[in-house]
Formats: structure tokens, sequence, C-alpha cells
């Protein structure tokens, strides 16, 4: 049944991005984490490859990748950088409304900005809507033949550099999630302002912001599905995109575990190497199994998302999995760094910081929880 077997184009591809990691992103890493600036020097590399745009199909000039294929390229950029591979991410995320719903004039508009070198965003977060997508406060009030935007748009991912977001608005608060609408706006609208950088614990490399809107005009055509579906797309979305932050945990619990290993053959206590001790063994072996374990419930919910079968229970089973494996894989990496391990001299601890996040964004591990149980108990 998983035949997820690859073509020699595709292993071609993979080899071709582990050696942009290594010798392109690695190189850079740290130096971004102090400064936390966007390393467009780096991201428009991945632009000219065409991996910024992942999932756009070939039709509309993208690479149409599969889902095991995104996710195989996710893990290689995020052994590199998580940061990175959450800008290239967040793209693929902005991109399954579209994908989902679009007619073919949104889906030429989209991906012709995307094609063209442009970044996305997907604007869902708000201040007092976070876990509680449904409470989306931002307003879009249709006018003649245009809807108007207020609002405003929290933790954006790609919010400062991107060149078009979709948004989420209401268009009747009473009516809870069923009054949400799903939009395309480009970044040039008149009335659109980006707010500060969050000065954030990991993924610096990453840019998130609020995104500002205050009357927004953009045609009624920029309206993804029908009104009042724009809970039901966010959440389509969301399931959709969710193996990729399991990607990018696997990604980094590799990273930490190679580290690891390596490490423990070098550094020596008591005139032998640390790896020497069987309590450091069992954990070396703990994280490999972990991480094995999370790298196949990812590849399994994009096999299942690339075959047209059920994936929502299995892409936040996938996500949750690998998102706490990093994080327990990341903090033994420190564990077995020692001293070192705490050391910003050493990587180790950026990986860390950089897991956390894993567990919270596209909906924290608890919501994914909550989905996981309301599908057993469906
Ligand atoms: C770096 C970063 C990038 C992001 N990128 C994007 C983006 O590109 N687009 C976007 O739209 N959003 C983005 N987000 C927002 C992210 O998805 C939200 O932060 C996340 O969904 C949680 O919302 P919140 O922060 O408001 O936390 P809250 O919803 O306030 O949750 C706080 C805590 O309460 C728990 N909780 C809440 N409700 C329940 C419940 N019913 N049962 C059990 N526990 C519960 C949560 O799990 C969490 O532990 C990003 C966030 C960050 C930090």
């Amino acid at each position: 049944m998983y035949d997820m077997s690859l073509t020699e184009e595709e292993n071609l591809m993979i080899q071709s991005v582990k050696e942009f990691t290594q010798t392109t992103i690695a190189p850079a890493v740290k130096e971004i984490d102090i400064s936390g600036e966007f390393p467009w020097d780096i991201v428009n590399k991945l632009i000219d490859l065409g991996l910024h745009a992942m999932p756009v199909p070939a039709e509309y000039g993208g690479p149409g990748l599969s889902s095991v294929m995104s996710a195989i390229l996710a893990e290689e950029l995020a052994k590199g950088c998580p940061g990175i591979a959450t800008t290239v991410g967040a793209n693929g995320l902005t991109s399954y409304p579209i994908l989902l719903t679009g007619t073919e004039a949104q889906k030429k508009l989209y991906f012709d900005l995307l094609m063209s070198g442009k970044l996305a965003a997907f604007c869902l977060t708000e201040p007092n809507a976070g876990s509680d997508a449904g409470a989306v406060a931002t307003t879009a009030v249709k006018e003649g033949g245009e809807y108007v935007l207020n609002g405003q748009k929290t933790f954006i991912t790609n919010g400062g550099v991107a060149g078009v977001y979709t948004v989420f608005a209401t268009q009747d608060k009473s009516k809870g999630i069923k009054g949400l609408s799903a939009f395309i706006v480009e970044r040039d609208r008149p009335g659109i302002s980006v707010g500060k950088e969050e000065n954030k614990m990991g993924i610096r490399a990453s840019n998130t912001t609020d995104v500002f809107l205050e009357n927004v005009r953009i045609p009624a055509d920029h309206l993804l599905g029908k009104e009042g579906e724009g809970f039901k797309i966010a959440m389509q979305t969301l399931d959709k995109a969710r193996p990729i932050v399991g990607a990018i945990s696997v990604g980094l619990s590799q990273a930490a575990l190679d580290a690891s290993i390596k490490y423990s053959k070098e550094r020596q206590q008591f005139g032998k190497p640390i790896c020497a001790n069987q309590a450091l063994q069992f954990m070396l072996a703990d994280m490999a199994i972990q991480t094995e374990a999370a790298r196949w419930l990812v590849h399994r919910a994009c096999y299942l998302i690339d075959a047209g079968l059920p994936y929502g229970k299995e892409s936040a089973i996938a996500k949750t999995f690998a998102s706490d494996t990093a994080m327990k894989v990341t903090t033994d990496a420190v564990q077995i760094f020692g001293g070192y391990g705490y050391s910003r001299d050493y990587p180790i601890e950026k990986m860390m910081r950089d897991a956390k996040i894993m567990q919270i964004f596209e909906g924290t591990n608890q919501v994914q929880r909550m989905v996981i149980a309301g599908q057993l108990l469906r």
C-alpha cells in the first residue's frame, strides 16, 4: 500500500538540496540567529531554485512537488536552519487555500505572484483569536464590487516580507465560524501596514510580524470559495500543511542526533569517550527510535494526502508526535553536550530553542490532541 519510492530525478533534487543546506545555509546560521535579520540572500537562491513554491503545479510554473517530496526537502532544509524551512513552509501553507478552492483566474493571479519571486503569508491569527480561530475579528464588508477589510493579524510568518497574503475575516461575527471568509490580498494594496518584527526565542531566520488592514479594498473576485467558507478553508489548509511542520521537526531531531553521536565519540571523560557509557548509548538509541518513528508518521500523512485518502487525523498525529519528539531529542542533545550544550558557542542550544515553536504554531499540540480525539470519538 505504501509505495513511496522516489524517481531518479527526485533523488537528484534531494541530493542538491542536501548540498545547498551544507554549503549555503549551514555556514550562515549562527550569524542569522544572533542578528535575527531575514536572510534574503539565501531565500533569493531558494526562490531561483523554485523551492519557495514546492506545491505549485507545473502548469502554473511551479515544481509541482508531491507532499512526500515537500516533506523530504523541508526536512533537509531544516537540518541546516528550521527558520529558513519555516519561511518556505509558510509559502506552501499560504498556497493551499488557493489550491483547494481557487478559480482558474485566482490560481493564475496568485501563482504568477509567487513564481515571479514573491513570498506569501497566511493571515489567520489575531491578538484575541489564537487557538480559537473562529474568534477572528477582522471584518470584511461587501461594498459593490469590492470587499473592504479592517483588522489586525498577529504572529504572521513572512508578514513583513510577503508580496501576497491569504486573509481570513468575518462578515458577521454573530455567525461565529460560519461568518468567516477567505481572501487573496496583494501586499501593495493601500491600507496594509506591517508591525515590528517579533524578537523570537528561536527560528530567528524567519520573519514574524503583525499585519494591519485599514480600509483595504480588494475586488470581489478575490474571495476564495464562497462567503462563509473561510473557517472550513483554514482548517482544510492546516490539515494539509501540518505534516510540513512535522518534517521540519524531523530535520531538527536528526540534526541533533547526528551532532550528539559525533560529540559523544569525541568527548572523553574518565579516560574514555562518553559514548562508552550505556546510559548515553540508550539515550542515543531512544533519540533514533523517536526520530525514525516521527519521520514515518510524517511520510505516511503525506502519502495519504498524495493518494487522495483521508488524512486529517494522521496529519495532526504526525505534527504532534514529530514536534514533541524534536523538543525531547534536542533537549537530550543539550544533555549529551553537558555544559557545552548550554553554551551559545555550540549549535545545540539553538536547536532546542528552534524546536519549541513546532509544538505551538499551526495549532498547538493541545489543539492537535483536540482534533485527534474529535475524530476518534466521532
Ligand atoms: C513564530 C510564530 C509564527 C506563527 N506564524 C503564523 C502564521 O503564519 N499565520 C497565522 O495565522 N498564525 C501564526 N502563528 C500563530 C500561532 O498559530 C498561534 O500562536 C497558535 O495557534 C496559538 O495561539 P495563541 O498564541 O493565541 O495561544 P492561545 O490560543 O492563547 O493558547 C495558550 C495556551 O492555551 C492552550 N489552549 C487554548 N485553548 C485550549 C483548549 N481548548 N484546550 C486545551 N488547551 C488550550 C494552548 O494550547 C496554549 O498552550 C505563529 C505563531 C508564532 C509564535
